[in-house]
């Protein structure tokens, strides 16, 4: 069974991010209470279709020659399913999965103990793998080729390293910075899968998934209010989901509608599109101090309150996705949907700010 003695989520820069109810990484106890909502096997993973069929065929495949499969790497934004495809892996294979991540491995002899505790065949899950201190990354990739591990043995000059054959295992590495890995890390891996976010109609399907696990009973429609405010991701979907329930709880509902939905998400300001108090901030104070923009960070930041690196690193990535926003070398610029978002005709002139 899955072992969580490593785990940890990179929440490096986003202090804030943790604190916020459409925070893309866990808050508060939630990678404990996910564990219920995660599927366990392949079929149960919803959407992302394409991934799904490579990794069945990749499974199949290793399942046929009775090999422990390729190590493989999963690249996307947090909040995807990197995790919970990495257990699926392992339980689909019938084999232990051995959880870790690379902030908690703070030194090669971490990674060597680890490595050579592993059974035959065992997944070693390496979440937010970019984050692994060099000279581990080093002693990985002897690991993934070889199945070999230097141990050393005593220290300074009269240390000596023994070489430790290692039986065959999986590599399974999560990361959402894909570009920081190395090349040759990189290219240890024999399969590597992009998550990408996920479409209304996909989340839908998530939410009333995740609804008939947490006992909550959906009306019509209701599902896709959730769906529209869960900025294509699985990991925001199921949270926006147990306030939902707590709502629906507190007011003795049997069924949630979608009016319930949209009133109990308005309780904690979060609107139509999933944007919340920060990001409406950000783009009242283009809209309407900085006339639509172009906008310096530093000016823009002050104005919210907020740190630069929150609003760029926090706010800014799903409002240039939305296209409410745009970066241009000048500064930042509300789009016309900005404008409209927030009521307002947009400016005739808002063309020429590009
Ligand atoms: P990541 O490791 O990419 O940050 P996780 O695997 O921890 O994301 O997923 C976050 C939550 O979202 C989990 O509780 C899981 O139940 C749910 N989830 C993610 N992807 C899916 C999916 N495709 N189908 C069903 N649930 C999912």
């Amino acid at each position: 069974m899955a072992e969580h003695a490593f785990a940890q989520t990179d929440n490096s820069g986003a202090n804030e991010e943790s604190l916020r109810m459409v925070s893309a990484t866990p808050i508060g106890n939630e990678p404990v209470s996910d564990e219920e909502l995660r599927p366990h096997v392949l079929d149960g993973f919803i959407g992302q279709p394409t991934l799904k069929a490579q990794l069945q065929l990749f499974l199949d495949a290793a399942r046929k020659r009775e090999v422990p499969p390729d190590h493989i790497l999963l690249a996307g934004p947090p909040g995807l399913g990197k995790t919970t495809l990495a257990m699926i892996v392992a339980n689909e294979l019938g084999v232990p999965i051995r959880v870790t991540s690379g902030p908690a491995i703070q030194h090669a002899g971490d990674l060597a103990s680890i490595l050579s505790s592993l059974d035959a065949g065992e997944v070693l899950f390496i979440d937010e793998i970019h984050r692994l201190p060099r000279a581990a990354e080093e002693l990985l990739y002897i690991a993934m080729e070889d199945f070999r591990v230097d141990v050393m043995v005593g220290k300074g000059p009269g240390a000596t390293s023994i070489p430790l054959t290692l039986p065959r295992f999986t590599v399974i590495g999560a990361t959402t910075r894909e570009g920081m890995l190395p090349s040759p890390l990189r290219a240890r891996f024999g399969f590597t899968a992009h998550l990408d976010f996920y479409p209304k109609e996909e989340l839908e399907k998530l939410i009333e998934r995740s609804a008939s696990v947490l006992g909550v009973n959906l009306s019509a429609g209701a599902a896709a209010q959730l769906a529209m405010r869960s900025r294509g991701t699985p990991r925001i979907a199921n949270r926006l989901l147990r306030r939902v329930r707590d709502w629906a709880v507190v007011h003795d509902l049997d069924t949630v509608s979608p009016d319930d939905v949209c009133e109990a998400l308005a309780l904690y300001q979060i609107d139509i599109e999933g944007l919340d108090r920060l990001d409406i901030a950000v783009l009242n104070a283009i809209v309407r101090h900085f006339n639509g923009g172009p906008v310096g960070l530093n000016n823009l930041s002050a104005m919210v309150g907020e740190e630069s690196e929150t609003v760029e690193t926090v706010c800014e990535p799903y409002l240039v996705r939305e296209g409410f926003l745009i970066r241009t070398p000048k500064g930042r610029v509300a789009t016309a949907k900005a404008w409209e978002h927030l009521g307002l005709k947009p400016q005739d002139d808002v063309s020429k700010l590009f």
